[in-house]
C-alpha cells in the first residue's frame, strides 16, 4: 500500500541489515534488529541470510506477540526478547548482534568496565546476562533485568543487545559496545587495565548534558550518537 508506515520501517530493517553484516556485527542469519512504531513492531524475520532479505519479508507484530496478519515469514526466534524491553524500556528500536567481542569477554567477565568514558553512552558499565537458551522467555527476562539503568546488556556465551530512540541511535550503540569490547581486550593486553569511578562517569554524564542543553539552545538538531566523540549525541 503506498504511503504505508509499515513500509518505511521495513525499508529501515532491510538497510540496516545490510549493516550488520558489513560491520562485522553478525553472521549469515543471525541477530535480529526491530523498529516500534506505536503498538506495531517490526522486526526482522527467523533464518533468512541478510544479504537476501527483502522488505516484504519483515513482520509485523503487536506489542503483546500478536502477528499481524500478511506476515510473510515467521519473525525472529528473539521475538519475546524484543517485546519484553519495549514493555520495560523507553526503546523505540533494539538492535541484537552475535559480534565476537561481546561473545568472548561474556564468556570470561561478568561485566564490561569503563575503561572508556563513551561508556555513559549506554549507562555506564554493561552488565554480562546470566546464559539460557536462546528464544527462551527467561533469556527475554534476564536481558531486561541486565538493562536496568543501561541502554545495552550483554548476553553470556550468546550476544549483546541495544536500544536507542531510533534505529540509528541503537545500531551506534551496538557499534559503541563491539568497540568497547575490543578496546578493553587490548587494554587487557597490557595489564591490568585502570578503570574509571562511578565519579568520574558522573561527571562525564553532567558535561554531556549541559553541553547537550547548549547545542538546543543554539537551535540545533541532535542527532545520533556518535562512538566517535565519546558516545554523547552530537549535533550533525
Ligand atoms: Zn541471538
Amino acid at each position: 500500500m503506498p504511503g504505508d508506515p509499515a513500509d518505511e520501517l521495513r525499508a529501515q530493517l532491510v538497510s540496516y541489515s545490510a549493516r550488520l553484516l558489513a560491520d562485522g556485527l553478525v553472521v549469515g542469519s543471525a541477530g535480529n534488529i526491530s523498529v516500534r512504531a506505536g503498538g506495531v513492531v517490526a522486526i526482522t524475520p527467523s533464518g533468512i541470510g541478510y544479504h537476501e532479505m527483502r522488505p516484504a519479508d519483515v513482520c509485523l507484530v503487536s506489542l503483546d506477540g500478536t502477528e499481524l496478519p500478511d506476515n510473510a515469514e515467521e519473525p525472529s526466534t528473539e521475538t519475546p526478547m524484543h517485546l519484553a524491553i519495549y514493555a520495560a524500556t523507553e526503546a523505540r528500536a533494539i538492535v541484537h548482534t552475535h559480534s565476537p567481542e561481546v561473545i568472548a569477554l561474556s564468556a570470561a567477565r561478568d561485566e564490561l568496565p569503563a575503561i572508556h568514558y563513551a561508556i555513559t553512552g549506554l549507562g555506564g558499565p554493561v552488565r554480562v546476562a546470566p546464559y539460557v537458551r536462546f528464544g527462551s522467555a527467561e533469556l527475554a527476562a534476564a536481558a531486561v533485568k541486565a538493562l536496568a539503568g543501561r541502554s545495552a546488556a550483554i548476553l553470556r556465551n550468546h550476544g549483546a543487545v541495544a536500544y536507542g530512540l531510533d534505529l540509528a541511535q541503537a545500531y551506534d550503540r551496538a557499534l559503541l559496545l563491539e568497540w568497547l569490547a575490543r578496546t578493553y581486550r587490548l587494554a587487557l593486553s597490557y595489564g591490568q587495565p585502570a578503570t574509571l569511578s562511578a565519579a568520574d562517569l558522573d561527571e562525564v554524564t553532567a558535561e554531556t548534558r549541559r553541553r547537550r542543553y547548549g547545542e538546543r539552545r543554539g537551535g540545533q538538531r541532535e542527532g545520533p550518537l556518535d562512538v566517535r566523540h565519546g558516545g554523547q549525541r552530537e549535533g550533525r
